[in-house]
């Protein structure tokens, strides 16, 4: 699977598509999530055509990661999450129900988050 230049993320970052802006480096964008599903729920994506966390993990260079994950805890920082504390997840092909293929995280917080996954799938 080959990077789709067109997927909203892509068109985000160029700015084609309107975002609420949390945070912007050289190495990430952050904004909030149209659908919240947190009190708290804001996207972090790198600015590289990375499809996932696997192409990431695996292509990115080392300051292109360093910079991404440096920025998703500054947006931690700024949005004060802590004590409270929150989640990171990052959904990954099918059967995490990825839908847009530009790899981000989900930072999800502001009230008690609830068991890390649905219980009963196994
Ligand atoms: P995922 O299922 O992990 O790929 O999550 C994609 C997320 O992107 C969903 O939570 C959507 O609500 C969110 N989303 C889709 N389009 C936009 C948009 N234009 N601005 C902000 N968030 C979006």
């Amino acid at each position: 699977m080959s990077y789709d230049p067109n997927n909203i993320f892509a068109r985000i970052l160029r700015g084609e598509i309107p975002c609420n802006k949390v945070y912007e480096d050289e190495y990430a964008l952050a904004f909030h999530d149209i659908a919240p599903q947190a009190p708290v729920h804001v996207l972090v994506i790198p600015k590289g055509e990375y499809i996932s966390f696997d192409d990431f993990s695996q292509t990115a260079p080392a300051e292109a990661m360093a910079g991404f994950y440096r920025a998703a805890q500054k947006v931690t920082q700024m949005l004060e999450l802590q004590p409270g504390g929150y989640r990171i997840l990052a959904n990954t092909g099918a059967d995490a129900h990825q839908e847009v293929p530009h790899y981000h995280l989900h930072i999800f917080a502001g009230c008690d988050l609830g068991w890390m996954i649905k219980r009963g799938l196994v």
